[in-house]
């Protein structure tokens, strides 16, 4: 037994202990075999009226990257308010929740602002009625 062993025992004792601490109690949304683990965890919104964002637990980023950008739960990234939302929720009927402003595509919430800010649409806005069926989904 020499240093060089012990060096050994210790770094894999430390490597077992931080793939410990990393492994959650849940399993793998995707292929729901493996432990989740909480470095692979994705934080993402279902809908961009929530306010909180749902955790979703993957075992490796690729199954965080099948489930988050193949078909049919498609994850987009909103610029304005930085946050991950479903391209169509089916919980509220599939509906589009991006639009395409400028060169970008925001989620409905921040399109709804940004119309807000630069009065186009004002009065359809006002008076309930906007392209796309922003307030269309009811709260159940
Ligand atoms: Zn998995
Ligand atoms: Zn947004």
């Amino acid at each position: 037994m020499n240093d060089e062993y012990y060096r050994w025992k210790a770094e894999k004792l430390h490597r077992y202990l931080e793939d410990r601490a990393d492994r959650l109690d849940e399993t793998c949304m995707l292929c729901e075999k493996k432990s989740a683990r909480r470095s692979h965890t994705r934080f993402s919104y279902d809908t961009p009226w929530d306010d909180e964002p749902q955790d979703k637990l993957f075992c490796s980023d690729d199954c965080a990257d099948t489930y988050m950008y193949e078909e049919p739960w498609v994850y987009f990234w909103c610029e304005p308010c930085e946050r991950e939302i479903c391209e169509q929720n089916p919980l509220n009927g599939w509906h589009i929740q991006y639009r395409d402003y400028g060169y970008e595509r925001v989620c409905l919430s921040c399109y709804k602002d940004l119309i807000l800010e630069n009065g186009v649409e004002r009065d359809k806005l006002e008076s309930g009625h906007i392209p796309g069926m922003f307030f269309d989904w009811g709260n159940t």
